[in-house]
């Protein structure tokens, strides 16, 4: 069965009501998260559609968001490599700070990519998509994200991070147009928004044992990417952004789902060595998602670090594997393993098949690795 069908499949089998109601009062969101963990399921709504109503409450006034002006605070992050997610997505001085950085990413393809670099058929494809429904789109996504006080990684910096690591790779790989057809790219960026949404804060053996449910609905396989990838892919239909008279073609927005699908689902690193070896032209979008997703080891030190004690701590807390563990310790050893295992191969694969590399997070990668060798004891 593909990919798809098994989701439609999914889609259509599910009876269980799986409660995912986010608010922004932090406690609330922890209760939340709580609540998801325990299998608690008081909701007689399906859980797209909670989120469809958590949605109504919060949308804030899009004609004021989604003016170009607006987002170049945003444009200028996109453009910094030493992006601090924490530090940005903490900021109160603005609403909906991940699909903002979205959007902004959405608006320079929009425009044919960066400086020297622009595509024209990027161009005539972003111009297909509604805007204004995308951004709401964005918005509704961004409700699956607690904030950084509910999860110390799975929150709503980590998709600002890899919405951020996606437009840097992208930028580069769309300066070669054999690499990345134009529907792949805007994909990606959908799937970069959503491949997180309403992660439960711990492992999917985890999940299976707390949620029979879930394990249930997606057959044990990929629990946690399997509804990320649902919800975001019934929020994309239900928004319309796709879907108008002069819009995409129903081949076009399927394609867009399948790039989507398969992308969000290969960020499950259960399955990290059959995505790797697959590793061919059809599947360079996932190995792009997949390098987004792990980014953060190719960031500047100080910002690596941050992402290192919030990995630490979100395991602490989630997987009961914290008796003898005092805050703050971090396993070098353990780094380096996840490292050399998961993360080198990926930019590896990454920047010899699939990026030209004016970011070159193999290199970066690497000397961060190498720094945390040093502290092994
Ligand atoms: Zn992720």
């Amino acid at each position: 069965m593909c990919v798809l069908c098994a989701i439609v499949n999914a889609l259509e089998k599910a009876k269980k009501k799986i409660p995912l109601s986010f608010s922004n009062a932090k406690e609330e969101e922890k209760k939340n998260v709580e609540e998801r963990l325990n299998g608690n399921t008081s909701s007689s709504l399906s859980f797209v559609d909670e989120i469809i109503n958590e949605k109504k409450k919060k949308r804030v006034d899009t004609n004021k968001n989604v003016s170009k002006e607006s987002l170049e605070e945003e444009l200028k992050e996109l453009r910094n490599w030493s992006f601090d997610a924490f530090t940005y997505a903490s900021s109160k001085d603005k609403e909906f700070p991940l699909a903002r950085l979205f959007m902004a990413a959405f608006d320079v393809f929009a425009n044919g990519g960066v400086g020297e670099r622009k595509r024209e058929d990027v161009k005539e494809i972003f111009a297909l998509i509604n805007r204004e429904k995308l951004f709401e789109f964005a918005q509704s996504i961004e409700h699956g994200y607690v904030g950084v006080d509910a999860l110390p990684y799975h929150n709503v910096a980590h998709g600002c991070e890899v919405v951020h690591a996606t437009f840097a790779i992208l930028t580069d790989v769309i300066t070669e147009e054999t690499v990345m057809d134009p529907l792949s790219v805007f994909s990606l960026l959908v799937a970069a928004i959503g491949h997180d949404c309403y992660h439960p804060g711990c492992d999917n053996a985890t999940l299976a044992k707390d949620r029979v449910d879930i394990k249930r609905r997606y057959n044990g396989q990929s629990l946690s990417e399997m509804v990320s990838c649902e919800v975001t892919l019934e929020l994309l239909r239900r928004s319309g952004a796709l879907q108008s008279d002069d819009g995409l073609t129903t081949s076009q927005i399927a394609f867009v789902e399948d790039v989507v699908a398969t992308s969000i689902l290969s960020t499950d690193l259960s399955k990290h060595e059959e995505n790797l070896k697959k590793n061919t032209a059809e599947n360079a979008a996932q190995i792009v998602l997949k390098s987004a997703d792990l980014a953060h080891f190719a960031r500047p030190r100080e910002v690596h670090l941050k992402w290192v004690h919030a990995a630490m701590d979100e395991q602490r807390r989630n997987t009961k594997r914290q008796v003898g563990v005092k805050d703050g310790h971090v396993d070098w050893k353990n780094q380096v393993f996840f490292a050399e295992t998961f993360v080198l191969p990926t930019f590896a694969t990454l920047s010899g098949n699939v990026s030209v590399g004016s970011t070159p997070m193999y290199e970066y990668a690497k000397t961060n690795v190498e720094k945390s060798r040093e502290l092994i004891v």
